[in-house]
């Protein structure tokens, strides 16, 4: 069974699912594209899905998607400050990015969740469970109509991050120089407003906080245990310890079991950001010529764990790796049916366990791939049987007539005169440089052939 890093118990843990795990994904704020970055997390969850579902465990999963209620540094609710920007209103704009995320992780192999609810849809169980924080005493309301958080009323605030109350200075943002706080790490749970995207409640008008979404989303779809809690390392802190603070503080327990965590992205050794001006986003990926898939194969070749610097270097790489491997799939597969590589497979299998390790599966599978030993079936339903894990596609050329990858076919011109000049040391080279491409090269009393 997996074991996966829990960030507030520090360590490595065991799960010890019943027949059913719970997870919920902290979803996009769809005010532009995701770029590749923001994507690395809902491959993270989808892996996790595949690998606890290989166990025959069912996995309902739950993704948010925030439309309403995610402020700017400057307190201003990012999809209306993009909606004033772009001229388009705010529901036209959200929709928009909404789909291009779905066709992005759809692109990506991603899974989708069982549960996938708009913040602005789920507005009733976010003004209930504000109501609940109020009556029990964690929350304050105003006559401004705004509530907040009350933060020393959950004195193990700070667990998952680390990051203790008392240790905890006002930040220059406006959220922590509110001067109707009570503390200064409080957070707001209802704002006062009018307009678009607003709504009554016992406090009068306005709209839900940013981090009582997310717990009112998952305890109203997931119900009041949830398994695993993912998201990217940055909303570690504040993000999850206020969803925390919010869902244990209104259920009376703790309600997650598990805070996994996916590491940064860097693009070229920096931040991607839009104000460095290294975002890169899936369609420009495919734009390259790459397949989206190539993406995910280079998340692969790293554990979630680390930071990753992704590079174009790497994502080309990861391309040929992928047209090679199809190539390779669509080639055993002509030969005669064989059982699995037990021993390869067991060990693939085993390091997806160890808390995801993904590059050592990959390198069995690099063995495997070169394993002459093997018979071409075995190495096929191999590879077919941990793709439902890898999610690569790596049946995608199976009965495909073969079709050269770019750069082959100057590729084989090149040999071809290398051939016929006499030249066999670069002919040998060439075919080695096409076999990295995925094109086998025979020569024949015709002239070369290539499959
Ligand atoms: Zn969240």
């Amino acid at each position: 069974m997996l074991r996966i890093h829990d960030t507030r118990a520090r360590q490595v843990v065991q799960l010890q699912p019943g027949r059913m795990v719970r997870m919920y994904t902290c979803g996009p704020t769809v005010y532009r594209h995701a770029h590749v970055g923001n994507l690395r997390t809902y491959v993270l969850a989808d892996l996790v899905r595949r690998v606890l579902e290989r166990r025959r465990v069912r996995v309902l999963a739950c993704r948010n998607v925030t439309d309403v209620g995610h402020l700017n540094d400057t307190g201003v609710d990012k999809v209306v400050r993009e909606a004033e920007v772009e001229g388009r209103s705010v529901r036209e704009l959200a929709r928009h990015y909404e789909a291009t995320f779905d066709a992005d992780t759809t692109a990506l192999n991603v899974r989708p969740p069982e549960h996938a609810p708009r913040a602005s849809e789920s507005v009733e169980p976010m003004i209930e469970l504000i109501a609940a924080l109020v009556e029990r005493g964690h929350a304050y309301a105003l006559p401004d109509g705004s509530v907040f958080f009350d933060v020393r009323t959950f004195p193990t605030y700070g667990e998952i991050s680390g990051n203790r109350l008392e240790e905890l200075q006002p930040a220059h943002r406006i959220e922590a120089v509110d001067p109707r706080k009570r503390f200064h790490a409080d957070w707001a749970l209802w704002k006062p407003a009018e307009g678009e995207l607003t709504w009554d409640s016992p406090w009068g008008r306005g709209f839900p906080g940013w981090h009582v979404e997310c717990s009112a989303m998952a305890l109203r779809f997931l119900g009041p245990s949830v398994d695993l809690h993912l998201g990217g390392i940055d909303l570690r802190f504040p993000h999850h310890e206020d969803e925390r603070a919010q869902s244990d503080a209104a259920t009376g327990h703790e309600v997650v079991r598990h805070w996994v965590h996916g590491e940064h992205l860097l693009f070229d050794g920096r931040k991607m950001a839009k104000s460095t001006g290294n975002v890169v986003l899936l369609s420009d990926v495919t734009a390259a010529g790459l397949d989206p898939l190539a993406v995910r194969m280079a998340f692969l070749e790293h554990r979630y764990r680390q930071q990753l610097n992704l590079t174009w270097d790497t994502l080309r790489a990861a391309d040929r790796t992928l047209r090679r491997w199809r190539a390779r799939v669509a080639e055993w597969a002509e030969s005669p049916s064989a059982p699995m590589a037990g021993e390869h497979v067991a060990r693939a299998e085993a390091a997806l366990d160890d808390d995801l390790d993904t590059p050592a599966t990959l390198r069995v599978l690099r063995e495997l791939e070169r394993d002459e030993s093997v018979p071409p079936g075995a190495r096929l339903e191999s590879f077919l049987h941990l793709d439902q894990v890898l999610g690569l596609d790596l049946s995608a050329d199976i009965g495909r007539a073969p079709v050269l990858p770019p750069g082959a076919g100057e590729l084989l011109e090149s040999r071809a005169r290398a051939r016929a000049a006499g030249d066999w040391k670069e002919a040998d080279r060439l075919r080695e440089e096409l076999a990295e491409l995925g094109v086998r090269v025979s020569d024949t009393p015709e002239g070369q052939t290539w499959a």
